[in-house]
């Protein structure tokens, strides 16, 4: 044979995994190298962790609202090394499950770094390694911005290994990781201030669901500091001090700078390719995923177009289907449904309702915010939002977004409607569950814009 392998992937994370296995069942000779970690960001320090401190983070709001259903809770407490060093295990339980899933589909892993030496040949720690189609699974890196004391921050890499919980701690940034993360430290006891630079974060998504989800960080305790820049960080003792753009300071004990991420293509070896990198970093790809050679595919977040898994995951499917199977299945970029695990979480699929002013003639806005049944005797302040948006001319459901428990959950359902195109009509005759939050969605009769 020409090649040691047809398929090569650099990158052990959602999108290389996914498209390993996938070419490998489609019967390719395929390998994998990954250097840190089986399952990457997602699985390591990314999605899975996030999502277990979500859960242990909100038992604080559990215990008190247990007292109102008659519950009488002694007194607690709370130990971090126990939740990191259980999240650690999982972890390490989740890598061995990559590592089965790889084996059994038949993918050779190679745990080391893999650099070109040339369009088909790889340097795979000591062994030189050459294939057909080589696939660029790298990921993406945290990016915090250079400034003096820059270097005393730290980025989501290290929040889930602390050695001990902070006191203080200060997130900057306003996406996905500060919002998520400021309500984690938060509800573990962290006297937590966001700082973001703009006049309100969650840049990008719609902005009622922003404006209800600052208002509800903050009843919960958070501190919010927008319009705000960090000039420079100073240590002293134990305490980190952060010098703001107007002369004030801010005295915490932990900086965790959540400003973006970029893709991973450093130490690569692209030079020795024909492999182009665009401007941001991001390795060029066309719509089957393939970069400016022609064996070289890139996916997921090296390629920077939405760093999301199920995105990633998505692409990996694509490639192993174009490349090795039957041929291409493009991805659905439009109408991607998230969430941001904040708390409460938001939910959302479709465009805002800024940008569906702009596309649509006759936008309808139903929405509704509401106390949830179980807060009416807890008697927690905590309130759900929920928005449909819809296309008058042709009565399709366009958008829904979501403030409330366990958006994400209902969110993916209501996703699927709207990929099949449901009209509000059908919403309207789709029956309740009752009680429910979701019921909303199919209740809202009285458009409110
Ligand atoms: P995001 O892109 O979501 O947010 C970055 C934030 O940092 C923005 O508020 C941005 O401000 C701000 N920022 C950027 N540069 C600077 C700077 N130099 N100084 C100050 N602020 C700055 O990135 P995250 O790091 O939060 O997350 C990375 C990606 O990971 C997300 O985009 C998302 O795709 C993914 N992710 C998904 C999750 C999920 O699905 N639940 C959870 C966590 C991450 P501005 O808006 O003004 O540009």
């Amino acid at each position: 044979m020409k090649y040691d392998y047809d398929l090569f992937v650099i990158g052990a994370g959602s999108g290389g995994v996914r498209a390993a296995r996938m070419s490998a069942g489609f019967g390719a000779r395929v390998a994998i190298a990954e250097e840190r970690y089986l399952g990457g960001t997602c699985v390591n320090v990314g999605c899975i962790p996030k999502k277990l401190f979500v859960y242990g983070s909100h038992f604080c709001e559990e215990f008190d609202d247990a007292a109102f259903y008659g519950w009488n809770v002694s007194s607690t407490s709370f130990e971090w090394d126990r939740l990191r060093d259980n999240k650690t295990k999982e972890i390490e339980r989740l890598n061995g499950v990559y590592r089965g899933l790889l084996s059994d589909a038949g993918v050779d892993i190679f745990s080391e770094r893999a650099s070109f030496l040339d369009d088909h040949t790889l340097q795979v720690g000591q062994k030189t390694i050459s294939a057909e189609y080589i696939l660029i699974a790298t990921g993406s890196w945290p990016y915090i911005p250079e400034f003096p004391g820059s270097e005393l921050a730290i980025s989501s890499n290290e929040v889930f290994y602390l050695q001990e919980l902070p006191k203080r701690m200060a997130v900057v940034g306003g996406g996905y990781i500060a919002v998520e993360f400021a309500g984690i430290l938060n509800g573990l006891g962290v006297e937590t201030t966001l700082i973001y630079r703009g006049p309100l974060f969650l840049r990008g998504f719609d902005e009622g669901i922003r404006c209800f989800v600052q208002n509800e960080l903050q009843k919960k305790g958070v501190r919010l500091l927008f319009d705000t820049n960090v000039q420079a960080i100073r240590q002293k003792a134990d305490t980190q001090t952060l010098l703001l753009h107007d002369e004030t300071r801010l005295e915490v004990d932990k900086i965790l700078y959540a400003t973006g991420r970029i893709p991973k293509t450093d130490g690569l070896g692209l030079q020795n390719t024909q492999v182009e990198i665009g401007p941001n970093g991001a390795v060029l790809v066309d719509d089957s995923y393939r970069t400016t050679a022609q064996n070289i595919y890139a996916l997921g977040d090296v390629i920077d177009r939405i760093q999301l898994t199920p995105v990633a995951i998505a692409e990996g499917m694509a490639f192993s289907h174009s490349v090795f199977g039957s041929g291409s299945r493009g991805v659905e970029y439009s109408s991607i449904p998230t969430c941001v695990f904040c708390q409460p979480n938001i939910g959302t699929v479709g465009p805002t309702e800024e940008e569906a002013r702009d596309t649509f003639d006759d936008l309808q806005v139903f929405e509704s915010s509401f106390r949830p049944l179980k807060h009416t005797i807890s008697g927690r302040e905590e309130r759900s939002l929920m928005k449909l948006l819809v296309d008058g001319t042709t009565d399709r459901v366009i958008a829904a977004h979501m403030v409330g428990p366990e958006a994400g959950e209902i969110i993916q359902g209501i996703a699927v409607a709207i990929t099949a195109k449901a009209t509000k009509e059908d919403f309207d005759r789709t029956v309740a569950i009752h009680p429910t939050s979701a019921e909303e969605f199919v209740t809202m009769r009285t458009r409110s814009r």
